[in-house]
C-alpha cells in the first residue's frame, strides 16, 4: 500500500516503550487505523501537540502489506478538542463513543457518512456543552444506523401500518414495534409519541437541530438512549437481553 494521506480523528492512545505512541483514529479514506507514532512522546517530538485524544488531523502513514499497525511519519493538526475534553463529563462520553466506533468500524474499511457524523457530533457537543447526552444519543443511533442494525420505529412489525405521530407503540425483544392493535400483552414496553419522535428526528436532522429539538423532553432522551445501548450491548454479545429489557424500569 505504501505511503497513504488522509484525515483522521484520534480515538485513543497509548503509550508503546519509552517514547512511542500508538495512535487509534477513524480516517476519512481509510476507516479505523491503528499506527506508530515514533518518538512522539519525546519534548521535541515532530509530532508536536498533534497527537491529542479526539483531535482531527491530516496525517501522513506509511502502511505494509502484512502489518495491521502502519507506521505514521507526519501529522498536521485541524481541530483541537484539548479544551472540551478537559471536562470530565465530555472525556468520559467521548471515550465511550469513541470505543463504540473501535468496535464498530471495520479496520481499513472507510465509511465517510459514520466519519463525517462523529466529526459533527463533537463540533456541536464542544459548541453546546451541556447537550452531551443528545448527542450520544445521536450518535449511537447513527452508529446503528449506518451499521445496519437500527430497527424502523416508523411502521408496526406486524401489520406494517406506518404508524402517526401520536400512536404509541409496543417495544418488541428484538427491538422492533408494534401497534396497539397487535400488541399482544399488557406487560410490553411501552413507546410514547415523544420518544418516537425524537428516534425519528435524529435520522433527519443535524445534530446540532437535533440538539435544540431534543432539549425538551430530556427523560424520553434517557430511555430512547438507554434502549439503544441495550441494542448495542446486545450485538456486541457483552448483555442478554431478553425479558431483562422489558422488565427494565428507569
Ligand atoms: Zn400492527
Amino acid at each position: 500500500m505504501g505511503l497513504v494521506e488522509t484525515e483522521g480523528l484520534i480515538l485513543k492512545t497509548y503509550s508503546l516503550a519509552e517514547a512511542d505512541k500508538i495512535v487509534v483514529l477513524l480516517t476519512r479514506n481509510e476507516g479505523l487505523v491503528r499506527g506508530v507514532a515514533k518518538g512522539a512522546k519525546r519534548l521535541k517530538s515532530r509530532f508536536g501537540g498533534g497527537l491529542e485524544q479526539f483531535s482531527v488531523i491530516n496525517l501522513t502513514y506509511f502502511q505494509k502489506e502484512e502489518r495491521e499497525l502502519v507506521s505514521i511519519s507526519q501529522v498536521e493538526l485541524v481541530k483541537s478538542y484539548f479544551e472540551s475534553a478537559s471536562n470530565p463529563q465530555f472525556l468520559q462520553k467521548f471515550s465511550y463513543l469513541a470505543d463504540l466506533l473501535t468496535e464498530f468500524a471495520p479496520p481499513h474499511d472507510p465509511n465517510e457518512n459514520l466519519y463525517r457524523m462523529a466529526k459533527v457530533c463533537l463540533a456541536t457537543a464542544a459548541e453546546v456543552p451541556e447537550s452531551l447526552d443528545r448527542v450520544a444519543l445521536y450518535f449511537e443511533l447513527w452508529i446503528l444506523r449506518l451499521g445496519g442494525y437500527l430497527p424502523d420505529w416508523n411502521q408496526c412489525e406486524n401489520c406494517r401500518r406506518i404508524l402517526n405521530n401520536d400512536d404509541s407503540a409496543s417495544l418488541q425483544i428484538n427491538f422492533h414495534i408494534l401497534c396497539q392493535v397487535c400488541r399482544k400483552t399488557k406487560s410490553n414496553w411501552l413507546i410514547s409519541p415523544a420518544q418516537r419522535q425524537i428516534f425519528m428526528m435524529a435520522q433527519k436532522f443535524s445534530p446540532l437541530k437535533f440538539v435544540e429539538y431534543a432539549g425538551e423532553y430530556p427523560n424520553d432522551v434517557r430511555v430512547v438512549s438507554s434502549i439503544l445501548r441495550r441494542l448495542i450491548a446486545n450485538i456486541l454479545g457483552k448483555e442478554t437481553v431478553g425479558e431483562k429489557l422489558l422488565a427494565a424500569s428507569f
